[in-house]
């Protein structure tokens, strides 16, 4: 497995469309098993293709052991070892059915480092997706796992979490944006900043 820079805010690739994949061949287990390593080597809880330069519709996600804020001040702890509550996941094609609820949560971005901002999602969702043998599967998630879901689904889509919040709320971090987009990240993982994305492609790291 290797680990892959992810693309930050600026750079095409995050601002298109993914198209789903067709079927499973070795190249689409590589990437996700790639963006899972990728994932947890940047201390991330959820990754999209686009996010490191490909278009194939794979997500992943890894809540395991995040403990989750909710409004009734109510935590919870690592669920990995119920089947039903899957805290670990790589979704092929993944498409969101039913929406339930609305809840405001801060959130952040691999791809935009040091930006956090609160957004409102659905609370509880339904999603069909593929598993990486191909197989159709359906899964009900709330909470933070809904959110992590959305967050990266809107990724296939060219859309990032900012885009959200309204006008005020977006003109409050232009500064931080306009920074990132001349490549002046802390970030602590290999990146690709807009400007060298459009250069060559490609920045070794
Ligand atoms: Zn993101």
């Amino acid at each position: 497995m290797s680990i892959l820079p992810i693309f930050l805010y600026g750079t095409d690739v995050l601002r298109q469309k993914a198209r789903p994949i067709v079927s499973l061949n070795d190249g689409v287990i590589k990437l996700a098993y790639d963006m899972m390593e990728t994932m947890h080597k940047a201390s991330g809880i959820g990754l999209a293709a686009n996010q490191v330069g490909s278009l194939d519709r794979i997500i992943v996600v890894d809540i395991t052991g995040v403990e989750e804020e909710r409004e009734d001040g109510e935590g919870r702890g690592p669920e990995e070892k119920n089947p039903n509550r899957p805290t670990r996941l790589v979704m092929l094609n993944p498409e969101v059915g039913d929406q339930q609820g609305q809840w405001v949560v801060e959130e952040g971005c691999l791809s935009i480092p040091d930006v956090r901002a609160d957004v409102e999602r659905a609370e509880r969702i339904l999603v069909r997706f593929r598993d990486v043998n191909f197989r159709q599967r359906e899964l009900e998630a709330e909470g933070l796992l809904a959110r992590v879901i959305l967050h990266e689904i809107d990724h296939l889509d060219g859309v990032l979490f900012i885009d959200h919040l309204t006008t005020a709320g977006r003109s409050l971090l232009k500064p931080k944006l306009r920074r990132i987009r001349k490549g002046e990240t802390e970030a602590t993982y290999p990146v690709v900043p807009a400007g060298a994305a459009k250069k060559s492609g490609r920045v070794e790291a």
